[in-house]
């Protein structure tokens, strides 16, 4: 069981580097540079939806922890 993921950094598809990111700027549409290889991540209008649905459900991992 690993609880990495709930950080907020994610590792680059191509370099591998953890690339930190803010989840409200992502939903928004932000993109973020790899600080890697300077690769582009952001998501796309369509995946928004499933964006904050995965929001909330990490929101409500960080409430049981506290
Ligand atoms: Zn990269």
């Amino acid at each position: 069981m690993s609880n990495s993921s709930l950080s907020n950094s994610m590792p680059c598809p191509i370099c591998k580097t953890n690339i930190p990111f803010d989840p409200i700027g992502l939903i928004k549409g932000a993109q973020f540079a790899c600080p890697g290889c300077q690769a582009q991540i952001g998501i796309s209008g369509q995946e928004v939806p499933r964006a904050e649905e995965a929001l909330e459900k990490l929101e409500e991992i960080k409430k049981q922890k506290s």
